[in-house]
């Protein structure tokens, strides 16, 4: 007889072949691949189909365990690494070895993985928020010199996200780079990495605008996830724009740190050739359904606009940075997120997360030059929306607050030009000019 609140122990037994990934990570399951001397190249991912492919689990994102011991027996010429620290590598009489890694912090399910190859390690320690932070590098043999060169940049992404976002939020667990026979995932303090130790996301600008090839996308975008996934985790699928929104955007805030910010506009501009508008960015709850591809570069261009709007870059990063404390090792819902954003800038923004989260149209501001004045007005937009803007007029900056009724402004020289501030994200459209 259990009572209520009582901690006992459930044993489940499970046997069977998982599920082959014949396009790992976008195809869950386990991948058996060859490395280039023909050793095993094991992994497992599942984001999207869910991680009861291969072990039993609640698979829901909704919970997550506080932590977890997971083990794996594997060919002992070989060595596997999964997520948090190696508690234990025991030798078996049968020719293998039997790893046990223990997770101290709550994992979300789709996070814990398996990697079996011939990896060899080197390590370091980044000196962080936190203090100490160990960072493990597993990679195969031969890529040793190639990785120890190309994975400095795991320091830079923490120094760039711990300044934007807090401190790495898994320092009891450590942070892991192992190597991969696919691009990579962003398992909880083990990311997975498999971008051919080069810049860029294979060997492509996302953003078309050069920064993109500055920076390994791969590294920066999965180890950026520590953040925005492991540590505050969508409680459903349809709400993933939680993960991949603030992601696509932290590229941008990684190249801020680094470039500059007019540097940061250009690339996340740049992304605006990777939207498409066709459905809207939530996606339906309850049944393991996210929103479109455009939670991506639609959400780093929101988030984008958000800042413009705030017009203030430290409270801004504090924003980032309180979110990451607020919902540390959380699952949370869309509208906590948008309702924290709402309270700490002091702007209801319902309407602004409205259009572009559940909104596939791009907010027009119509207007027209009548005799000495400007009218101006948004269409094509959710009912309330009122999103402030700033747009030049004779090049001269002007704060404006349209809404769906014509507003007018008057100015006193003759209008020459009008432009839109290029940072939001939003069209533009003259629709008369009588002066
Ligand atoms: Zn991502």
């Amino acid at each position: 007889m259990q009572k209520q609140g009582d901690i006992q122990n459930l044993l489940v037994e499970f046997a069977g072949k998982p599920k082959v990934s014949r396009r790992p990570p976008w195809d869950g399951g386990v991948s058996w691949r060859k490395d280039e001397n023909d050793n095993h190249f094991i992994a497992t991912a599942n984001q999207g189909d869910g991680a009861s492919l291969w072990w039993p689990c609640k698979d829901h994102p909704y919970d997550e365990p506080d932590s977890m011991l997971i083990s794996i027996t594997f060919p002992e010429n070989l060595m596997n690494f999964s997520n948090g620290r190696l508690r234990k590598l025991e030798q078996n009489n049968d020719g293998t070895k039997t790893s046990n890694w223990f997770v101290s912090s709550p994992i979300n399910n789709y996070g814990v993985n398996v990697n079996i190859g011939n990896y060899v390690h080197f390590s370091d320690v980044f000196k962080g928020e936190k203090g100490n932070l160990d960072c493990d590098y597993w990679v195969l043999d031969y890529n040793k010199t190639k990785a120890k060169k190309h994975f400095k940049q795991a320091h830079k992404m923490l120094e760039a996200f711990e300044y934007w976002f807090g401190p790495y939020p898994f320092y009891e667990d450590g942070y892991k780079l192992v190597e991969v026979s696919y691009p990579g995932m962003e398992h909880q303090s083990s990311v997975t990495y498999g971008n051919g130790y080069k810049n860029g996301f294979g060997g492509r600008d996302v953003s078309n605008t050069g920064y993109g090839m500055k920076f390994d996308f791969i590294l920066v975008h999965e180890s950026g996830h520590e953040w925005f996934a492991n540590s505050i985790t969508n409680r459903d699928e349809a709400d993933m724009w939680i993960h991949e929104s603030f992601i696509a955007y932290s590229e941008n805030l990684y190249v801020d740190y680094f470039w500059g910010k007019e540097a940061s506009a250009e690339y996340c501009r740049g992304t605006r050739m990777n939207i498409s508008n066709n459905l809207s960015i939530v996606g339906i709850y309850g049944v393991n359904y996210p929103g479109s591809g455009d939670m991506y570069s639609k959400g780093a261009n929101m988030l984008h606009t958000l800042r413009q709007i705030i017009d203030d870059d430290e409270k801004w990063r504090q924003i980032l940075r309180g979110l990451n404390k607020e919902f540390y090792h959380q699952t949370v819902k869309s509208e906590q997120i948008e309702n924290f954003i709402s309270e700490h800038t002091g702007l209801n923004l319902q309407s602004f997360f409205d259009q572009y989260l559940r909104d596939t149209r791009i907010p027009t501001f119509e207007y027209a030059l009548v005799k000495g004045e400007i009218r101006y007005k948004w269409t094509n937009c959710v009912n309330d929306f009122n999103m402030k803007i700033k747009v030049y007029i004779n090049d001269e900056l002007h704060w404006l607050q349209p809404n769906k009724r014509w507003q007018r402004l008057s100015i006193e020289k003759s209008i020459k030009t009008v432009n839109v501030d290029k940072d939001f994200y939003v069209a533009s459209f003259p629709l008369i000019e009588i002066e």
